[in-house]
């Protein structure tokens, strides 16, 4: 099945949430951690103060978290560059390749070099981070994830990820991207949720082609600028 996503009420709605949620699960975290400052007096125990550290560093930890995964917020001009997409798909790939655990998924790469487009690149990294994740993720038992990036003859930026993996039948690739759908033990559901709201929000277009026991195909297209 290819299905063009374009559901711009759909990415509204969920980009709006995400916002709210981010904000409302930041609050709270914030007045826990100024109480734990006003706790952190000069001649408590060491030990005591060490709790404190400990815990104030993990809701900040938490709020880093938030911070990259849920803080899409509304796509500023002030945060958008020109950047160099080759780069960073190569650091992206780089990153994947250096913590993936599953060392029979082999990569095979392809960017043509000089790829330019405007956005963030924090959120291209953490949009295409999520799409490799889940085609590394498709093949427990092994397989080659394809990535491929190349400047179209009309000048967008065509980027392909293909794996070889269980792939999805027509109902689960029409849910892709709804909040919390997951079909993992430990998923999140809020990968391609997040990809598909950045995608949108650099006005690029991302169709996906999945088989059942062939694997996935998704092709991620951006207006480009030129070199
Ligand atoms: P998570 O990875 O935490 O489950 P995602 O939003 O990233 O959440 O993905 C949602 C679901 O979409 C996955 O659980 C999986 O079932 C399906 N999916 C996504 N990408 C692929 C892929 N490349 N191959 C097969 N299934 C996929
Ligand atoms: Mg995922």
């Amino acid at each position: 099945l290819r299905l063009e996503v374009q559901d711009t009420e759909r990415f509204r709605v969920i980009s709006e949430l995400t916002g709210v949620f981010a904000h409302e699960i930041r609050n709270p975290m914030q007045v826990s951690r100024g109480f734990l400052q006003l706790l952190d007096e000069p001649d408590l125990p060491h030990h005591q103060k060490e709790y404190i550290k400990l815990s104030i560093e993990e809701l900040d930890r938490a709020n880093e978290i938030i911070h990259d995964f849920l803080a899409l917020g509304k796509p500023s001009n002030s945060t958008y560059e020109t950047v160099n997409v080759s780069e960073q798909l190569e650091r992206t790939a780089a990153l994947l390749q250096t913590f993936n655990v599953n060392q029979q998924v082999e990569f095979k790469i392809d960017i043509q070099d000089d790829c330019w487009m405007r956005s963030d690149p924090q959120k291209l990294n953490q949009s295409m981070l999520n799409i490799l994740k889940n085609a590394v993720e498709s093949m427990p038992d092994g397989g080659t994830v394809s990535l491929s990036c190349h400047q179209t003859a009309d000048g967008h930026i065509r980027i392909t990820v293909k794996d070889q993996g269980i792939g999805m039948n027509p109902k689960q690739v029409q849910r892709l991207g709804s909040p919390y759908y997951s079909l993992k033990e430990k998923g999140t559901g809020l990968g391609m949720m997040v990809s598909y709201q950045i995608i949108h929000s650099f006005n690029g277009k991302i169709s996906v082609d999945s088989e059942e026991g062939v694997g996935t195909e998704f092709v991620i297209e951006f207006p480009g600028v030129g070199a």
